[in-house]
């Protein structure tokens, strides 16, 4: 393909942000990224955000390769037939490739008085919400955390360690997605912090109250803040803008990441779904899939066949508190095994793990930045010759930083 080729991102959070600047390191392509804040969010430290141990924000000066666009705004709809996506501010944004990466959020929890009473930490908005909830009751006053999965361990940890009172009702099983065996020292580690858990039968929330949360076993327990960390939902832009996407709104993709409905479409992170390959949805599959979803195009606009995506996996990292955590050994594909570090060195893994995820990504953007590199080793002749004209937008969409 000859002349400059523009690719817009969709979404700047891991997934798009990987894709941006590795997109951004090849001469001849134009990236422009679409995200509805100013500033990077880093997910994976907002249950830091509600204790005030990390704000989780990080400037997108600094993970953001330069030479990628910005635009601040909301993709409502992707015309896939025109290669044009509309913003919520008026303007569209066209485009010949596009990566879609808008991420998750809370869950509808489905339970009565959750949508009206409960709080959610899973993205900014939400956290700081909780933020100001907490501040605004006493220290001694109940919390209830709903779930049991990593977002909802972590919370109760973090917010116990902070002095709260905190109950976790688990649905069924302390910490699913671990094995049996690193189980226990999570568990061990929420006695001690003082967490009341609740689990196995009669542990299911039915309602929330204004004060209170109900079980299914009837039993009601008094609850000031009441936090529901179960499950994460997507964004329905892929679903509205008609391209196909599973019972969870997740756009579908082949093995190389693109949309089964259109190959100048390719998916990254929390909002994709390769139907036959099914990843959890995590920071640690979306900084894989966000270069894999920029090599599929890469290697597209070079005229050649895409690659399968490949990814790797070697545990999943719990902070349990600022002092302790668990990390949890998996096989490569995700598997989790019985492996396991815990106590303040599990901490200091969780604490590594979370610099080195936004290191590359500073990393990244310094390598965009410069076009050091014009592409991954595989890719390096596929450069592309010719000058970049202006971006083809409408006024209205300016509102980014250049
Ligand atoms: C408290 C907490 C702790 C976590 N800890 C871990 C952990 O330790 N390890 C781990 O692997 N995972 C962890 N996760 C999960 C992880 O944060 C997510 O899986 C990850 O953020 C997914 O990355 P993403 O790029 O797909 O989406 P996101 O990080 O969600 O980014 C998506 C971006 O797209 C934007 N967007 C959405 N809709 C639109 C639109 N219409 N137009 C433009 N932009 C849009 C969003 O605003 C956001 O900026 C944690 C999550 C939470 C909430």
């Amino acid at each position: 393909m000859n002349g400059n080729v523009e690719v817009v991102v969709i979404g700047g959070g891991y997934g798009g942000v990987t894709a941006a600047n590795s997109l951004a390191r090849r001469d001849g392509v134009s990236v422009t990224l679409v995200n509805p804040r100013p500033h990077f969010v880093s997910r994976i430290r907002l249950h830091q955000l509600v204790t005030g141990s990390d704000d989780a924000v990080e400037d997108f000066g600094e993970v953001l390769g330069g030479k990628v666009r910005l635009v601040v705004d909301t993709a409502t709809r992707i015309d896939a037939a025109e290669r044009r996506v509309s913003l919520a501010g008026g303007g569209t944004v066209s485009y010949d490739h596009l990566v879609y990466a808008v991420g998750s959020g809370a869950a509808d929890p489905g339970v009565p008085g959750a949508a009206e009473f409960a709080h959610w930490v899973s993205d900014l908005e939400g956290a700081e919400r909780l933020r100001s909830a907490l501040a605004a009751t006493p220290a001694s006053a109940p919390v209830t955390v709903v779930g049991a999965g990593p977002t909802g361990l972590e919370t109760a940890a973090e917010l116990a360690e902070a002095g709260r009172e905190v109950t976790l009702v688990c649905g069924e099983v302390l910490g699913p997605s671990l094995h049996a065996r690193v189980r226990r020292p999570v568990a061990r580690r929420l006695a001690k912090l003082g967490v009341t858990v609740f689990e196995g039968s009669g542990a299911q929330v039915t309602e929330v109250t204004c004060d209170g949360v109900r079980l299914d076993g009837g039993r009601e327990l008094p609850s000031a803040v009441t936090i529901w960390t179960a499950g994460f939902r997507v964004p329905d832009l892929a679903a509205r803008s008609g391209l196909r996407t599973d019972t969870e709104g997740r756009l579908v993709t082949d093995a190389t990441l693109t949309s089964v409905d259109d190959m100048r479409i390719v998916a990254a992170g929390d909002a994709a779904v390769m139907t036959d390959r099914p990843f959890r949805m995590s920071c640690q599959a979306a900084v894989q899939l966000g270069p894999a979803a920029a090599a599929t195009v890469l290697r597209r606009i070079a005229g050649k066949t895409p690659a399968p995506v490949r990814m790797f996996f070697a545990g999943q990292c719990l902070s349990l508190g600022r002092n302790e955590g668990v990390t949890q050994f998996s096989y490569p594909n995700d598997k989790v095994n019985a492996g396991r570090i815990s106590g303040r060195t599990g901490a200091g893994v969780k604490e590594i793990a979370c610099r080195f995820t936004l290191n590359k990504l500073v990393s990244g953007a310094r390598k965009a930045s410069s076009r050091a590199s014009h592409g991954d080793r595989t890719d390096r002749t596929d450069r592309l010759e010719t000058p970049r004209p202006e971006h083809r937008t409408t006024p209205s969409d300016s509102r980014g930083a250049a």
